[in-house]
C-alpha cells in the first residue's frame, strides 16, 4: 500500500506491505484523513514518533468481524491496555501504556489501510458527509472542554488563536449559547471565518476574561492567556508545544488562576453533538476552504497545511 513515513523530521512516500488485522481488530481502507497541527508539530519533533502519521480519518472497514464490514466509521485514536488501574477506572485516554494512531507507537492514517482495535471503531451516520466524519476528532477535542469545566451564561470566553483547533473551539463555544471572543493576529482574516463572534487583536486588562482557551500553538499563547485572565479565573490549555514552555508561575499563584490541561474527547458524544448541531454549526463546516490531494501530493499538502486561513487539508484521492 501507498503511504507517508515520518522520520527524523523528514517526510516520504512510501510503498510497504498491506497491514494485517490482528485478532480484535479490523482494516479499515482510508477515504479521507486531514492534516491538524499535531502532524506539523510531530514533523518539528513534538514526539519522539517514527512512522506513519495521520489521526484524523473517516473509513470504510474491509476486513474483520462480520458485525463491521462495509461500514463506515471514525476510531478513537487511543489504544488502552484495557485492564490496569486507570483503565477500569474509564480513563481510557490516560492509560499509561496506550498507543496513540499516528503519533505514538501506532500506525497512522496517511495510507490506504490501517488497522484497529474494533473496540475503537465508531459507525458514521449516514447523514454525515466524510468531510463532516473527518472534523469529528477535533470536534470531540473541542467539546472536551465542556467536560472539563463548568461554564455559566454569564461567563466570558477568550479563545487564543483563531487556527483550525482554535476555530473549531469558538465555533463550539457559541454554538453552545457561551459569549466567546478570539485574539488573532490578523483580525481581517479571522474576522472572515468567524461570523457572529468578536474578534481581538489585543486584550483590555481593563476587561479581563473568566476563562481563556489557549488554542495558539504558539509559545507566546501561554503569556497572552495569562495577560487575558481574570484573578480565579480559568485558562485551559489546548496547544502542544514542540519545546519546553516557561511561564510566569508567580502570576498564576497571587491572582489563583486554575490551569487545565485538554487533549482529545469522546468520539460518541461528538457525532451526536454534530448530529443535533444544527443547521448553522454545519454552514460554518460546509464554508470552510478545503484542499484535497493525493498522498504522492504530501509535501504540497503538508506546505498548504502551513497556511491558516485553509479550514482543511485532506488526503482523499485514492486509487485502489
Ligand atoms: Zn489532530
Ligand atoms: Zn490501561
Amino acid at each position: 500500500m501507498k503511504c507517508i513515513w515520518l522520520q527524523a523530521g523528514e517526510l516520504d512516500y512510501k510503498e510497504l506491505p498491506r497491514p494485517q488485522p490482528a485478532q480484535g481488530e479490523c482494516l479499515l481502507a482510508i477515504k479521507q484523513a486531514g492534516i491538524c497541527g499535531t502532524d506539523r508539530e510531530l514533523l518539528r519533533g513534538y514526539y519522539d514518533f517514527s512512522g506513519i502519521a495521520g489521526h484524523e480519518f473517516v473509513a470504510t472497514v474491509e476486513a474483520g468481524s462480520a458485525a463491521w464490514l462495509g461500514k463506515r466509521v471514525v476510531a478513537d485514536i487511543n489504544i488502552s491496555c484495557e485492564v490496569c488501574e486507570l483503565c477500569l477506572r474509564g480513563l481510557q485516554h490516560h492509560c499509561p501504556s496506550r498507543r496513540v494512531v499516528g503519533i505514538k507507537e501506532q500506525t497512522g492514517a496517511f495510507a490506504e489501510y490501517l488497522c484497529i482495535p474494533e473496540r475503537n471503531l465508531f459507525e458514521v451516520p449516514d447523514s454525515m458527509s466524510d468531510y463532516q466524519a473527518v472534523q469529528l476528532e477535533p470536534l470531540a477535542a473541542a467539546l472536551e472542554i465542556l467536560d472539563q469545566i463548568t461554564l455559566t451564561e454569564t461567563d466570558k470566553v477568550l479563545v487564543v488563536g483563531a487556527g483550525r483547533l482554535g476555530r473549531m473551539v469558538c465555533r463550539v463555544l457559541r454554538a453552545c449559547g457561551h459569549k466567546v471572543s478570539v485574539l488573532v493576529r490578523d483580525k481581517a482574516k479571522a474576522a472572515k471565518a468567524l461570523r457572529g463572534i468578536e474578534v481581538l487583536s489585543q486584550v483590555d486588562s481593563a476587561c479581563p476574561f473568566n476563562v481563556v482557551v489557549e488554542c495558539s500553538g504558539h509559545q507566546d499563547g501561554m503569556a497572552l492567556a495569562l495577560s487575558a485572565v481574570e484573578p480565579r479565573g480559568t485558562i485551559v490549555v489546548k496547544s502542544t508545544y514542540a519545546s519546553a514552555l516557561t511561564i510566569d508561575m508567580s502570576q498564576l499563584v497571587v491572582n489563583e488562576v486554575s490551569l487545565v490541561g485538554s487533549r482529545c474527547g469522546d468520539l460518541g458524544k461528538a457525532i451526536q453533538w454534530m448530529l443535533d448541531s444544527g443547521d448553522e454549526f454545519d454552514a460554518h463546516l460546509r464554508d470552510g476552504k478545503v484542499s484535497n490531494f493525493a498522498l504522492s501530493e504530501f509535501e504540497q499538502a503538508f506546505n498548504e497545511a502551513g497556511n491558516p486561513s485553509l479550514e482543511k487539508v485532506v488526503f482523499d484521492q485514492f486509487d485502489r
